[in-house]
């Protein structure tokens, strides 16, 4: 069982008059100008402080890219391509989104496993880079290159040979779809010239949601130190080394917020020898959950208050068909509560434990299980915190045919600077 007291650190969002304020505007008044229930909104201002706070914790020369998998709409990856560096795309969907915001297509890099001959046609004629998962992806690659008259950029993406210690997602080391082996890649490189690519460096992105900064300063030093060595077997110098990303959000009570400023003193400690011996190699980060996952709220309106020997219920017009990942099925093994507030009576004059559901007709449908909450009946308005990231475009919206969710972007942007 979770209460507020453990979940208050989690409240990102102020708090006016009870009110939870999103954008610059309280919930209530929020959901009017929306228009119905339930929505996504987005906090523009979080997240432009949160890509300020890494330029300052990171080390300068690093790079900083999106990937938009983990909030693909478009109105914040136009927002997020204002402020980052580049964007890391997952499919040909991802891609055109990235091409619409103006970002540079050398700024632009494709990973995942299974990429069709189609997508990879894209990417070519797009000029951006294609993170290579196999051998075969890369004859694919150039074969695409050969039919348009190009020759398409590429990265190696390298499945390590060390595992990211105390990450949610382990996405290298041991066997995986993603990736090649790092011991096939020294031969692999050798080949890239006949094939008629254009070969700019490595990726090697070990696993996600980490909040162990001891963890991420040591896979950051194996992943330097695996791309030094790859590179004395490269047919040319360096010019993009992608040491992933992984920085985790908290979620649970009792979670520790990730420590950034200590990832990026290590960090800058160990870049000095890196960029000595591989001196053309732009180093990039990328993130997906940390720049967004804390500015996104998920606000359901209650529709039924019910009662069953002992249990209260409040059952809203939102659940897991928007929010797979508050009901617990995204990835958790064990179920925690997000962080839930009623967000027109954050803290209420009277507060009561109970269960928040959604309409599906499935036990699954759980958005907090006896949470303590203040008081609310049909018409309030249950707000999942928490959730920039991965939530709708992660969620099966078509289960049970109920109308989709909303999403907005809230927060005016800077005012031009004056001519
Ligand atoms: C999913 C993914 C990311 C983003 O991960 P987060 O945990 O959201 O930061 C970055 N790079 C690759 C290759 C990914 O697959």
């Amino acid at each position: 069982m979770s209460g507020p007291a453990q979940h208050a650190e989690l409240l990102q969002f102020p708090v006016e008059n009870d009110q939870l304020v999103v954008g610059g505007v309280p919930l209530p008044l929020l959901a009017a100008r929306v228009g119905r229930t339930p929505f996504y909104a987005y906090d523009r201002g979080a997240i432009s402080a949160r890509v300020a706070e890494l330029r300052r914790l990171l080390p300068p020369s690093v790079q900083l890219h999106y990937a938009l998998k983990a909030n693909p709409m478009p109105a914040v990856v136009q927002h997020l391509a204002g402020l980052v560096d580049g964007l890391d795309v997952a499919s040909g969907g991802e891609l055109r989104l990235a091409l619409d915001s103006g970002m540079a297509p050398d700024d632009i890099s494709f990973a995942g496993p299974g990429k069709t001959d189609a997508e990879l046609a894209c990417a070519a004629a797009a000029g951006i880079i294609v993170n290579a998962e196999s051998e075969n992806e890369l004859e694919r690659l150039a074969a695409a290159g050969r039919a348009l008259g190009v020759r398409p950029k590429v990265a190696l993406r390298v499945n390590p040979d060390f595992e990211l210690k105390s990450s949610g997602m382990r996405m290298g080391g041991g066997a995986r779809p993603f990736g090649i082996d790092a011991e096939r890649v020294p031969a692999l490189l050798a080949r890239l010239p006949a094939l008629g690519l254009d070969w700019q460096g490595f990726h090697i992105f070990s696993g996600s949601q980490n909040l162990r900064a001891a963890a991420l300063q040591e896979a950051h030093q194996q992943t330097l130190a695996l791309a030094l060595r790859l590179a004395g077997r490269a047919p040319g110098p360096l010019r993009l080394l992608n040491i992933g990303g992984g920085f985790g959000i908290p979620y649970f009570p009792g979670e520790q917020r990730l420590d950034v400023a200590a990832v990026g003193a290590a960090l800058a400690a160990l870049l000095p020898d890196v960029q000595r011996q591989l001196p053309q190699a732009r180093i990039v980060i990328e993130l997906g959950r940390y720049l967004v996952g804390e500015a996104g709220v998920y606000v359901a309106r209650v529709v039924e208050r019910k009662a069953s020997r002992g249990e209260t219920y409040l059952v809203t017009d939102g659940g897991l068909h928007h929010h797979l990942a508050a009901s617990g099925n995204f990835g958790q093994v064990l179920r925690k509560n997000y962080p839930v507030v009623i967000g027109n009576r954050v803290r209420g004059d009277a507060r009561e434990t109970v269960s928040v559901v959604g309409p599906l007709c499935t036990p699954l449908d759980l958005l907090a299980e006896r949470m303590e909450l203040a008081q609310a009946g049909p018409g309030d308005l249950v707000a999942v915190l928490q959730s920039g990231a991965y939530g709708l475009s992660a969620s099966p919206t078509a289960f049970l045919g109920h109308p989709a969710a909303l999403e907005v972007l809230v927060g005016e942007r800077e005012r031009k600077e004056q001519p």
